[in-house]
């Protein structure tokens, strides 16, 4: 378990990786091609991100819509008992509210159990482009909260599925996604930290952030955090910098700011191969700085590429 693995690091901190599930149609060999060199940093746990299925509506020609249902990035569960399979490592799956009914969510968590994963982080998911804002499935559970008390009704024996009334209990530890910088649909600050403490209160065992570029935002978080009476781990998400786009892009999508400083350096920038040693030499500045704060995880988004990740790493562990 991710908690465990914190509890027996003795204060060191560890390092983790998130990948994502390769688009449809693609090998796993990359996917493993990316994973294999960051073995060298020893990760105890290696996140999955878990893609829903969107929908489009087609126009058909003859004045009639048809819906189309894409699956962009199927396959984490397969990933994960890959990953078990190949490395010494427990994997992470992600699970989502949108797009699951609750009795396909009991489904893929009693498959995960089949196959001896004892870890999920627990999300709500976006919303997909067709809708403005984020829809649960008529039967499924609408905030990462309602996830939270799924996985612990299993874990206490409590199934949907009546046939399953006799069946062992799960015994999964669960994490949940914590803002810095505020989820985007909270109000404030004040209200979203409300409903992380009531996912911790509920029974989830540890935080993974949202990416963050400015160090203090996570450390003003911690704070706000423990003032709430949030005691759980608190592990920092970092991304790695390696496109001038990701300037506008990640701001856009992730809902989180770029300091100046970095910014300007960045601008500075001719090419993208400049870009990426920037973003390299931000990376290992900041996880230096954590990992002197004592951060019991440095936790990398790596985003399907692994060499700006293994060469920060290469500096820190
Ligand atoms: P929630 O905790 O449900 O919060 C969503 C919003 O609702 C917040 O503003 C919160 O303050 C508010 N809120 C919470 N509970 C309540 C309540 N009971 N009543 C009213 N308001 C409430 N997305 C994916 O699709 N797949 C992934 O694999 C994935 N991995 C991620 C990993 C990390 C580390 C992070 C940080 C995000 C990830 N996401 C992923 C994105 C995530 O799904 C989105 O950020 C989503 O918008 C919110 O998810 P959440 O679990 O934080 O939601």
């Amino acid at each position: 378990k991710v908690t465990e693995h914190i509890a027996n690091a003795d204060g060191k901190t560890l390092f983790s990786l998130e990948i994502i599930p390769p688009k449809k149609g693609d090998s796993i060999e990359s996917l493993f091609g990316h994973i294999d060199p960051l073995m060298e940093f020893k990760p105890p746990f290696i996140d999955v991100t878990y893609h829903r299925e969107e929908f489009v509506y087609k126009n058909r020609g003859n004045g009639l819509l048809e819906k189309k249902t894409i699956r962009k990035r199927p396959g984490t569960v397969g990933i994960c008992a890959a990953i078990k399979n190949r490395y010494e490592v427990d994997p992470v799956p992600h699970i989502i509210c949108g797009g699951f009914t609750k009795e396909e969510t009991e489904n893929a968590l009693i498959d995960l159990n089949f196959l001896g994963i004892d870890n999920v982080l627990v999300l709500r998911g976006d919303s997909i482009a067709e809708e403005k804002t984020f829809k649960p499935e008529p039967d499924g559970n609408a905030y990462a909260i309602d996830l939270v008390n799924q996985v612990v009704s299993m874990n206490n024996a409590r199934y949907l599925d009546e046939e399953l009334q006799n069946a062992v209990p799960t015994s999964f530890c669960i994490g949940v996604a914590g803002y810095p910088e505020k989820h985007f649909e909270a109000p404030n600050m004040k209200s979203d930290l409300k409903y992380l403490k009531e996912k911790i209160d509920r029974g989830a065992e540890y935080i993974v952030t949202q990416m963050f570029f400015d160090n203090q935002k996570y450390f003003d978080f911690v704070e706000q955090c423990r003032a709430a009476c949030i005691t759980v781990p608190i592990i920092p998400g970092l991304k790695p910098i390696t496109t001038k786009g990701h300037m506008t892009v990640l701001p856009s999508i992730f809902h989180i700011d770029i300091p100046d400083d970095l910014y300007v350096e960045i601008e500075k920038c001719k090419t993208n191969k400049e870009v990426k040693e920037v973003g390299i030499a931000w990376g290992i500045q900041q996880s230096k700085e954590l990992m002197d704060a004592g951060v019991p995880v440095l936790h990398y988004y790596s985003m399907g590429k692994s060499d700006s990740v293994y060469r920060i790493a290469k500096e820190l562990f």
